[in-house]
């Protein structure tokens, strides 16, 4: 009796070559339109074509369930369509085997309990249900300095990486100070409009970067140069003619979750950023420069839990915890570049320390236990009003997360929290949830702005008046300290007070 054999047999990209550089785009996606047009600079400096995927859409998600396992969660889901249409669109417009010989797709993925370690996988199954397997597909570690997808076309050198690195830092920057710019802004429009110069004007410098050696002198020069900080004076420049008035009172939300989620912007999350400054909220963004910091320092605490069974403990120590300084030095010098408007990135092992009672930390999947310790983070730190934490459908490491956070609510009931769950089809459902929580947060900033004006012994017309006698004070660059209020417009009136010689304290 016959027998048939079915057998696994693993997608294997055919090699992309030095000689087909010049001619092959490589497509990529999944951050912000600003986060790509920067890497896309970076790129392209090193000699590499290349073009960001369309934003996600609500379509993309129909479309992924078409190819991909209906279980998968919902950012896997949303990027595998948003894959599929992209490839759908170039094939019709170019032709498919122009789509085959000049394009190639990079991912990045890493090994780990969630989805975000196969994400290639269900591409695979785009290129399956597309028919075209013989489409490249190439998946680089996240975690390697220096790699090379096969054929020696795409060669991820140090100068390369850096670039990527600065290029993510810098849409960060931008991003923080969108967010914290546009809900005051005195001229609609002009925050957006600003954003755009500024990219613009960064993904040049990016371009035209130097390269400075391969190895460590190139470690060297991108921890010591001011190239990127001179470019940030040029942008901060832009955003010194953006006027605000910061007496508006709003809650601030911070916004945390699964990786994708919450640094999407667009149908992918419901637009919630957007939608909560519509709602009159001020939105804190999470960057990606913390989620890169929560890998390096994972590697330390890791470290730390072997120092019985690890060879040259200590030099391996020294050496981890100077790259983790290294990286906050420079996020902090581009920061001062546009007068520490940008938040800083928190203390990774505070958060730690403070989601521990909750959530082991060496549960890795998706944001760790991060999700907990930001949220305790900001309540602590008074940062934010209120927490909005997007939760991924599907996704088994976000639900561990909010499980965890029933019992840090039960620990900290005036912690106001919003776990949204985002299934890319029901946003009533979600504004709903939100809006809820949302109330309570606005009622808060206004209490808060209320007694800072009781303490201070000021009234809006007082601060006013003020404001005409130092105009600089309506800067979108003019740093406000934080005076142990979450909101924006109760530590303003607090400062205000302060410059005006009246004894605040903190
Ligand atoms: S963390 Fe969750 S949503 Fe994100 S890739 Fe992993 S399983 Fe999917």
């Amino acid at each position: 009796m016959e027998t048939m054999e079915l057998q696994y047999r693993a997608y294997k990209p055919k090699p992309f070559t030095k000689e087909e550089r010049p001619h092959t785009t490589l497509l990529f996606g999944g951050l912000t339109w600003k986060h790509e047009r920067l890497l896309q600079g970076a790129m392209e400096r090193m000699g590499y074509r290349s073009e960001p995927l369309p934003n996600v859409e609500r379509q993309d998600l129909d479309i992924g369930k078409e190819y991909i396992d209906v279980g998968a969660c919902c950012p896997t889901t949303f990027t595998a369509g948003n894959l599929a249409r992209t490839l759908m669109t170039k094939a019709k417009e170019e032709g498919l085997e122009n789509l085959k010989k000049n394009y190639i797709f990079v991912t990045i993925g890493a090994c780990g309990p969630c989805r975000f370690g196969q994400y290639h996988e269900s591409y695979e199954r785009v290129l399956e249900g597309l028919n075209i397997t013989d489409f490249r597909l190439f998946l680089l570690d996240l975690l390697q300095m220096e790699q090379a997808a096969p054929g020696g076309g795409l060669e991820i050198s140090m100068p390369l990486t850096f670039g990527l690195v600065y290029g993510m830092f810098l849409a960060d920057l931008i991003t923080d100070m969108e967010y914290a710019v546009r809900p005051y802004e005195m001229m609609e429009g002009q925050t957006d409009r600003v954003v755009r110069e500024s990219i613009e004007l960064l993904y040049e410098k990016l371009k035209s970067r130097p390269i400075k050696g391969k190895k460590l002198l190139s470690l060297a020069w991108h921890v010591v140069t001011d190239y990127f900080v001179k470019a940030l004076r040029e942008v901060r420049e832009l955003w010194d003619g953006v006027e605000v008035d910061r007496l508006r009172v709003k809650p601030r939300v911070k916004i945390t979750g699964e990786f994708w989620l919450q640094t999407h912007e667009g149908d992918g999350n419901y637009n919630i950023k957007r939608w909560l400054e519509k709602e009159g909220a001020e939105v804190i963004p999470p960057p990606i420069a913390v989620w890169m910091d929560y890998l390096i320092n994972m590697e330390l605490f890791k470290l730390e839990d072997s120092k019985g069974y690890v060879k040259k403990y200590h030099l391996k120590k020294f050496a981890i915890g100077t790259i983790a300084s290294l990286y906050k030095l420079v996020y902090n010098r581009l920061r001062k570049a546009l007068n520490y408007i940008p938040n800083p990135l928190p203390d990774q092992r505070e958060l730690k320390e403070l989601a521990k009672p909750y959530f082991y930390y060496r549960l890795t999947g998706g944001e760790g236990h991060m999700l907990v310790g930001k949220a305790l983070y900001a309540y602590r730190h008074k940062h934010a009003h209120m927490i909005c934490e997007l939760s991924p459908y599907g996704c088994l490491p976000n639900t561990m997360s909010v499980g965890a956070m029933a019992k840090v609510l039960g620990d900290y009931p005036d912690l106001l929290y919003a776990p949204i769950e985002i299934k890319g089809d029901a946003e009533v459902h979600a504004y709903s949830r939100c809006q809820m929580i949302l109330t309570e947060a606005k009622r808060r900033a206004k209490e808060e702005f209320e007694e800072a004006l009781e303490r201070t012994g000021l009234t809006v017309e007082r601060v006013r008046e003020f404001e005409e006698e130092r105009p600089e004070l309506r800067r979108a660059t003019y740093k406000v300290p934080h005076y142990g209020y979450a909101g924006t417009s109760a530590n303003y009136v607090m400062h205000v007070a302060e410059l005006m010689g009246k004894r605040v304290g903190t």
